[in-house]
Order: structure tokens, then sequence, then C-alpha cells
């Protein structure tokens, strides 16, 4: 349920509230608009009356949440939700870009290629140093060794790291190291990782699963806002279809349809959903056209000795052509493509 409070409803009414919906045994998540406050009442609705609420102090209405997922859903929040860490922001007009290697791989590739993608114009880095791999003879990762190349980036440029955290043992772990928590593809149904990362103190890009459904994919990012943290963007990389001239499908009207049906940040994957270099380019600006929030984009200083995904990862003068072209692209659907300050 969603109580919506009186436009000049006062702190202590506001805390009243909450106060009444934590006893009715729901959780409060309080989302203060710019016109009006109001208490999402989350739990198991059956056990509560919306009357009982209605006639608190300062309260306009109580509405039910329709959608299967509540604080993610537009109905409870009908601004959008810009996340904000260190020099990066996506969301609310603001086009972030994160970019980097698909896995970390020693200092020198890690440096270089934040430098690159900073003076490219990205504000964030990615980088992974737990690598979920099909194969488990695939190059695993750098792990903590990573992690700590990916804080050094961070000091030699401000750029936001962002990196994948793959079990709930590891979040502290990563967390210590990165501003963003990446929930990976084949994780999005892990639950008891998407509270954990739910009550972490970082931001968290959550990856569509490739076979799952928007309304699981808004259902997995419930996970994490229920625990409390509100810094969450979503982010679509491809589907499995029976397409096979790309690694994965990626459906660009997924834009549209999450700004309709939640206030979260959508970010577009460029890399992982379409698996070839030649193709990113072109994408990125389609996913910048389609109201992308944000990319996410796989650089390295030489894609052809890459660790992992080198085939889908651009080369550094691609990848600066491609923000000087997705520059435009966004001033022509007004929006702006964030800057470091
Ligand atoms: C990645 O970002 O390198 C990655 C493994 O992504 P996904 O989880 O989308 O496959
Ligand atoms: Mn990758």
């Amino acid at each position: 349920m969603i109580v919506v409070m009186e436009k000049n409803a006062s702190e202590e009414q506001v805390q009243h509230m909450i106060d009444r919906v934590q006893h009715l045994g729901l959780k409060a998540h309080v989302i203060r608009g710019v016109e009006r406050t109001v208490i999402a009442a989350v739990g198991d609705e059956r056990i509560t009356k919306a009357e009982s609420l209605e006639s608190g102090p300062g309260v306009a209405e109580v509405l039910p949440i329709l959608a299967p997922y509540k604080v993610a859903s537009r109905e409870l929040k009908p601004e959008s939700t810009q996340i904000s860490v260190l020099g990066f922001k996506a969301g609310a007009g603001v086009v972030g870009v994160m970019a980097g290697p698909c896995s970390v791989e020693s200092e020198e590739q890690i440096v270089s290629s934040a430098h690159a993608v900073k003076k490219a114009g990205a504000t964030a880095l990615r980088g992974g140093a737990f690598k979920p791999r099909t194969s488990p003879y695939s190059f695993q990762g750098m792990k903590e060794e990573g992690l700590k190349l990916l804080a050094l980036a961070r000091e030699e440029t401000g750029l936001a790291v962002v990196t994948e955290v793959m079990s709930t043992e590891e979040v502290e772990l990563v967390a210590k190291y990165a501003d963003v928590l990446q929930i990976g593809a084949r994780n999005m149904q892990n639950y008891r990782l998407l509270e954990a990362v739910g009550k972490s103190e970082r931001a968290v890009l959550l990856k569509r699963g490739a076979s799952a459904t928007i309304d699981e994919f808004l259902l997995a990012a419930e996970y994490i806002l229920n625990e409390g943290n509100s810094n969450v963007m979503l982010c679509e990389r491809g589907i499995r279809t029976f397409e096979a001239h790309t690694r994965f499908t990626l459906p660009l009207a997924t834009i549209p349809y999450l700004h309709r049906k939640t206030h979260l940040p959508v970010i577009i994957d460029p890399s992982h959903g379409t698996g070839h270099a030649y193709m990113v380019p072109d994408m990125s600006l389609a996913a910048v056209a389609g109201g992308a929030d944000g990319l996410i984009i796989e650089v390295h200083p030489t894609p052809e000795t890459a660790a992992s995904d080198g085939y889908q990862s651009l080369d550094f003068p691609t990848f600066e052509s491609t923000m000087a072209r997705c520059a435009k692209v966004a001033a022509a659907v007004d929006r702006t493509l964030c800057r470091m300050p």
C-alpha cells in the first residue's frame, strides 16, 4: 500500500505514520518527492486494511500498489531516480557511461584503461575481479588482487569503480574496494545475494538474467530495495532467443517499458548484448536515442589479447569516437552525457 501524505504534512505526522505502518508488521519505505512524501507499506497486506491507515494525521489517501514489485514501481515514486556515485550519475535526464575491460588483468592494463575511458568521457570504470565463466577452465579473475588494482585506478583517475560480486560471502570484501556492486546475469535470481547487497551501502548494478522476464527482473530489484538500498540500476544485457547472429538478443524496447513501470535508471550493455565489437558503437547510439540512462561498455587496450570477451571489446580510439557520437545523440533527445566534475 502507498500512504500518500498531505502536501503540508509535518515531520511528526510522517514519523507517526511510519510507526503505524511498522506496528502493523509492514516495512515502511519513505519516499520524499518534490511535491509530497509517500510511505510505501510493504509486506503481507492481508494483515491490514487500508482504512486503518487512512484516518492517520496528515494522510491524504491510501492506495494499493498494483504491480507485483512495490518499491521499484513508478506508482510509488513518479519521479525518476538518479544514481550518483563520485563523478558518475545516471537517471533523470543524465546518461552515465561505465567502461573498461571485461576482466582486470594487470596494473598496466586497468590503469591505462581507466585513463583512456576517462579521457573519452566515461565517469565510471568497469572491470571484473571475480568472473562468472561458463567453463571452470576459463580465467576466473584476479580476485582480491584485481580489486586492489581497481582501487588504484580509482585513486589515479577519480572514476567510480563498478565490479561484480558473485557470492554472499564476498559482498563485504568487494564493497571494501568497489563503488558499485555488479550482480551478473547468472546471479539475478540468487535471492540471498540480492538481500546481501541490499544491506550494503554501495550502489548496485543489477543485470537481467538471460532468460528472465521483465517482471522477474523487477522483482529481483525489489529484493535489493526491500532491504533498504535504494541505489539500484537495472541493466539490460541481452536475452536468449532463437537468433544466433548475435551472442544474445538486445531488446531496446526494454528501455521505454521499464521507464513506464519503474523509477530506477535503465542501463544498456551493448557489449554482452551483441557479442561483436563492430556492433557496439551503433547499439550504444541506439540505446541513448531510445532513452537509456546509462551504458556499460567493454573497452580493452588490446582486445585481441584480452583474457575474456575480447571479441566484443572496443579499443580506445573506437570508444572515444563512440562517446563523441553518443554525446550528440544525447543532446538530440534532450539528455546530457554525464561528465567528470
Ligand atoms: C560482465 O559484465 O563481464 C558479465 C559477465 O556480464 P553478464 O553477467 O551480463 O554476463
Ligand atoms: Mn564480459
